[in-house]
Order: C-alpha cells, then structure tokens, then sequence
C-alpha cells in the first residue's frame, strides 16, 4: 500500500552523514529571514563576481544539484536508478544573457540529449527556452506589444531554431523532451513553439512535452486546444503538469501593467485545475502521455489512485511521477517501491550560473511555503527509527 511516511524506503540510499547534513539544512531554511537574506547577499555576489562556492557548494549545491558536469551527475543516476527512480538531467545555468553564454547554453543541452540516449538509467531531457535568448526578445515577441527591430527579428529567429534543433535532435535519437514553462510574459511564444514541436515530432508517440502551469486559470482551454488540435492533425501531446513556480511575480507585474492577473484566485483553485487537467490526460491515455510534476502528497496519491481505478499498468512508460532532487524523497521513492515510474530532476551547472535555481529552492522551503515541516518531520523520523 502507498504511505509517504515509510522513512526507511524514503532515505535507503542516504547515509547517516547524509541525512545529518539535510537535517541541517531544512533547519536553517525553516527562518524566512534568513532566506531573504540569503537571496540578498547571493544576488548582490553575483552582480560583484564575488565567489559564492565556499558557502553555497557544502549547503544548498550539496543538497539540490546533481554537479557541475553530466558526468558528475552519472553518480546520482545510478544511485537512483539502483532504487528504481529515473533522472532528468537539467542544464540549469539561468543568468547567461550572453551570445556566448546563450551558444554554450544550447551546445550543453544538445550534449545532454546524446547523454539521455546512451543511458538507460534517465527518462527524458528537459529545456528551459528563455536560457536560449534574451529575456528581453523573448518578452517582446511573445507579448507582441511592439515591433522587433530588424536585429531583435534576427535573434528570435535564432531561438526558434535552436528550440526545433533540440526537439528535432531529441526525436532523431528517440528521447523524450520537456519543455519547461516559465514566466507569462515569455510563455505565448513558448507554447506556439511547443504546439508547431509536437505536431512535427510527435507523429508516432510523444516526444516533446508542453509544460501546463495549472496555476494559470487559462490552461484547462489550452490542454482541450491541444488535444482537439492532436485529433485534426494527427500527433500524440505529451503533457507535462506542475503548478507553477513564479506566482508572486506574476501577480505584482500584472497589477503594475494592468491586465488581469493570470492566476487562479486562491491554492484552492489551483489544486482543483490540477487535479481536473490530469484526470482529462488519464481518460485519454490512449492518446496522450502524462508527467506530473509535484511535491504535493494528495495530487500524487490522487493520480496513483486513478490509475489503478482505471487498471492502467503503474509501470506503463506513459506516466511518470516526478519530483525534484533534494526533495521530497519519501514521494519518489515510496512511489518507485510500489511500482510507479517516477524521475527526479536533476539540475546540473557551475554554482555562479544555477544560483536562480537554488535560491527558488531555498524560498519554497521556508517554513511559510510549508515544505520545510515536512522534510523536517521525515529527516527526523528516520534519524529516529535509525537509532532504535
Ligand atoms: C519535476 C518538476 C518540474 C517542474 N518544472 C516546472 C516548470 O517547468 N515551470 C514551473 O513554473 N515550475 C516548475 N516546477 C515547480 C512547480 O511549478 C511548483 O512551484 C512546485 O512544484 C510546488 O508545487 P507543488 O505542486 O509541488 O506543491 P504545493 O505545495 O501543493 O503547491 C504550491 C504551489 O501552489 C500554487 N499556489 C500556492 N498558493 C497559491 C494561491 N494563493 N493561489 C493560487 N495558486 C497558489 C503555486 O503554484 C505554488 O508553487 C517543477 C516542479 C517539479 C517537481
């Protein structure tokens, strides 16, 4: 039977050292002020080149991040996948606005496809298209408030073909993509994209993933688009659900333009949009591929429940479950122990560059996003059980 407060199954693979370490962690990330201050002090290093690696690499890089390398990240591969849980290798270098950080963004995640294809032990690749160009020219074409110039033309040119070149590379070698969604103001251009990707590649199964935050109150009309539109075209939507990372921002930058906020009115909402667009891919499964993104313990109970409802195999290659690496371990492998196919998101990046990243991390782990309590009370049970 699925019970998330099985500790032992949760931490198997971690040491006694290890599970200090997180311990420590999640207590110093349950103060708020010491987050914010955090961020603080990060962004300001940044911005002054100060090296961040003394602190940051022992503590949260320690605790989130694969490394540095694809080939730091093959121990955390077999590591998982010796407890029947997947990877997804994420390039998560966010901050390169540079021509040249932007090549080296796309040539490092072209290679982590080539990486996905030769090892058994990663399920899909994943991209986050605003590290392929400039915020600014994404935001711009995707909003189509102005017109570009003849060089911002020029630049998202060359974003759209980078995107198909990963999708196209990722079909070529048979390896399922995601397409990570982002901020509202990027994500219009994103989806066209996403939308013409599938109807290319997706001919014979799903390869490339739209990402649906079903924090957004739009996307149920979006996910019946797609699926009307996979009819009509002939093409299987892969559909990856989360709830969307960026709600704060979100909320304030449409108050300060003035148009109506994107976001469903309260958590509420969100959970019934959530629950609602998985439960439309699970009756179309046939059709359809599903991967659901959260560390929320009823959304997954909810989706493992309907899939033996419906007798739909827990090991089918058509659903994943999927979590985040650092967190949320009693989900994934509780999830994994019973039978379900689960990945977890590896980010891999030099510290400088996945610092967006972790300071994400840090922010949904303070006692007021409420996850912190949790991997407290699970680290602690274990620590417990562990000395009995
Ligand atoms: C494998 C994986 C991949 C991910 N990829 C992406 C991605 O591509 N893009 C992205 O944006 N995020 C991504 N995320 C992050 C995700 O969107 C959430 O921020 C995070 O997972 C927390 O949501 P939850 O479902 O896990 O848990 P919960 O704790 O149940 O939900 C928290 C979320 O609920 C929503 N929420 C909270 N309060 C309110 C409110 N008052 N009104 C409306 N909604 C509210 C917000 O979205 C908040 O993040 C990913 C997460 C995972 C695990």
């Amino acid at each position: 039977m699925l019970d998330f407060n099985n500790t032992e199954i949760a931490f198997a693979s971690k040491s006694d050292g290890e599970l200090r370490n997180a311990l420590m962690l999640f207590n110093v990330l349950k103060h708020p002020f010491i987050v914010k201050a955090g961020k603080l002090a990060g962004l300001t290093a940044l911005k002054l080149h100060f090296p961040l690696g003394w602190i940051v690499k022992p503590t949260l890089y320690r605790q989130f991040v694969g490394g540095e390398t694809l080939e730091d990240c093959r121990r955390h591969v077999d590591a998982l996948q010796a407890k029947g849980v997947k990877s997804t290798l994420d390039y998560s270098a966010e901050s390169r606005q540079t021509p040249r950080g932007i090549a080296a963004t796309f040539a490092e995640t072209l290679a982590s496809i080539d990486f996905a294809a030769a090892n058994a032990g990663i399920a899909y690749a994943v991209f986050k298209p605003s590290t392929l160009v400039t915020d600014e020219v994404l935001a711009k074409a995707s909003e189509k408030r102005e017109a570009l110039s003849t060089e911002e033309e020029q630049a998202f040119r060359e974003f759209r073909d980078r995107f198909m070149t990963l999708c196209r590379k990722a079909c070529d070698k048979g390896v399922r993509i995601l397409v990570d969604a982002e901020d509202y103001c990027f994500q219009d251009a994103i989806d066209e994209f996403t939308d013409e990707a599938m109807r290319t590649f997706n001919k014979e199964r799903a390869i490339v993933f739209a990402t649906l935050q079903m924090y957004r109150h739009d996307r149920m009309d979006y996910l019946r688009r797609i699926y009307d539109d996979s009819l009509a075209a002939g093409y299987y939507p892969g559909i990856k659900f989360v709830r969307g990372a960026y709600m704060e921002e979100e909320r304030k930058r449409a108050a300060e333009m003035n148009y109506p906020d994107p976001i469903c009115k309260d958590k509420a909402a969100t959970d019934a949009n959530f629950d609602e667009g998985v439960r439309f891919v699970i009756d179309r499964i046939d059709r359809m591929e599903l991967f659901a993104g959260t560390h929320n313990e009823d959304s997954n109970s909810k989706l493992a429940a309907l899939m033996d409802e419906k007798g739909i195999a827990r090991n089918t290659e058509r659903i994943y479950f999927a979590q985040l690496l650092g967190m949320s371990d009693n989900i994934s492998f509780n999830l994994a122990h019973e039978g379900y196919n689960v990945t977890k998101y590896v980010p891999y990046a030099k510290v400088k560059d996945v610092l967006p990243y972790l300071i994400r991390r840090a922010e949904e782990n303070t006692s007021i996003a409420g996850q912190t309590s949790r991997e407290l009370r699970m680290l602690k049970a274990e620590r417990q059980r562990r000395r009995h």
